[in-house]
């Protein structure tokens, strides 16, 4: 939980930055990754140390120079105040609520939010005395009419989750600051890379690396960082929860981060031009992805964005369940399963409407989810014509 960089260029390039982040090859006998440093019990050389406590490392969940690289590397790559981790990205958004939640309090949260933090709001800060007001996504400055005096947050996540409604977050942020609310924003899918989170006027950011940091299908992790202002109490939070990683995990992430840019890119691209493929779909209807240029709030994304990840979804035009079944059983390279971000392409159906309070999910026709992988594209779009011709022979 380190505050400040070791050895990050901070001025250069985020290729260079990520290379050098959190990295300290001299506290490791020269080499080059941090080691996976495990433990519970840290000794101490004597009496008065121990008193004193004046020693790095005092126990393992208060962290370990493991976890200190890639705290330190985050930190610097989102230009917060402090990270901590979490062991997954859903624990990660459950500290940062926690950081700032009162009973008694107000929270304000997007209707088009990861399923799993409206669970959070509608049961344990329930419990807790919070009461959770959802808003439409596309609110904007008018965030400041659903401000009370008790609200302590607004959480935001853009773009939304299996939906992807654009949000423009420097405006919430602008009202929600004037009645000193916290912002609070999931940040998962573009990454710091993409949204520079505290540079844009959020608070707290949270990423589930599980996704893009990860970038194998093969971890479970989550990031919290803070600006100055709410850092001291995230930390607190942290310290007195201990909610935290493993640093199998942690390792596995740090390596990770070294090619995050390179394989997000790559993602960028991809998912562009598999998108761009599927709006010229006659089975088609929709594609729902910020990049493309007649997309709703396309505008703010250009605005407040670096790029776009190989996330993003489709509505296809009225079909029947089972012709929609017989598409996603045909194919062949597309995995059916959650999560995304892997190096393996991924798909998903998925159905809003019974869950949204503020907005209504009512498309045209059934939607799916695509994670665009790192195979090669042709392969990929006649995967999907095999799935879209299996559509077709079902009555
Ligand atoms: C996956 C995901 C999370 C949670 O990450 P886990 O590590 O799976 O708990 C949070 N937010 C978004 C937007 C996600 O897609």
């Amino acid at each position: 939980m380190t505050k400040t960089t070791r050895d990050g260029p901070a001025k250069m390039g985020s290729r260079t930055r990520l290379v050098h982040a959190g990295r300290a090859p001299f506290e490791n006998h020269g080499f080059i990754n941090t080691p996976i440093y495990r433990g519970s019990t840290v000794l101490y050389p004597n009496t008065e140390e121990l008193y004193l406590r004046r020693v790095k490392y005092t126990y393992g969940t208060h962290g370990t120079p493991t976890t200190d690289s890639l705290e330190s590397a985050w930190t610097e790559l989102c230009g917060a105040a402090g990270t901590v981790l979490s062991p997954s990205g859903l624990a990660a958004i459950s500290v940062a609520l926690l950081s700032v939640a009162k009973a008694g309090g107000h929270l304000l949260v997007t209707d088009s939010a990861y399923r799993p933090t409206r669970n959070l709001s509608n049961t344990i800060l329930k419990r807790l005395g919070v009461d959770t007001t959802y808003y439409d996504p596309t609110v904007g400055a008018g965030i400041s009419e659903l401000i009370r005096p008790n609200t302590f947050a607004v959480v935001v996540e853009a773009p939304g989750s299996q939906s992807f409604e654009m949000q423009d977050i420097p405006a919430i942020a602008a009202a929600a600051h004037a009645r000193d609310v916290c912002v609070i924003m999931d940040n998962t899918w573009a990454t710091p890379l993409f949204f520079p989170p505290h540079e844009r006027g959020v608070d707290i950011a949270i990423e589930a690396g599980t996704k893009y940091l990860s970038g194998h299908s093969d971890l479970l992790l989550g990031l919290v960082s803070a600006n100055e202002k709410y850092w001291p109490r995230l930390k607190e939070t942290q310290d007195a929860m201990a909610n935290c990683a493993g640093p199998e995990d942690v390792f596995l992430a740090l390596r990770g981060l070294r090619t995050m840019e390179l394989r997000l890119r790559e993602a960028e691209r991809q998912g562009l031009a598999m998108a761009q493929w599927l709006a010229r779909r006659p089975e088609v209807s929709r594609v729902l992805h910020p990049a493309l240029p007649d997309y709703p709030g396309h505008d703010i994304w250009k605005r407040d964005f670096l790029g776009s990840s190989g996330l993003f979804s489709i509505v296809l035009k009225p079909a029947s369940r089972e012709k929609v079944a017989a598409l996603l059983d045909s194919l062949e390279l597309f995995g059916l399963g959650y999560s995304w971000g892997g190096f393996e392409s991924l798909v998903i159906p998925f159905d809003c409407s019974s869950y949204r309070t503020a907005t209504k999910w009512a498309p045209e026709g059934p939607a799916l989810r695509f994670s665009i992988g790192l195979e090669n594209i042709e392969d990929l779009q006649a995967d999907l014509d095999r799935g879209f011709t299996a559509m077709k022979s079902v009555s």
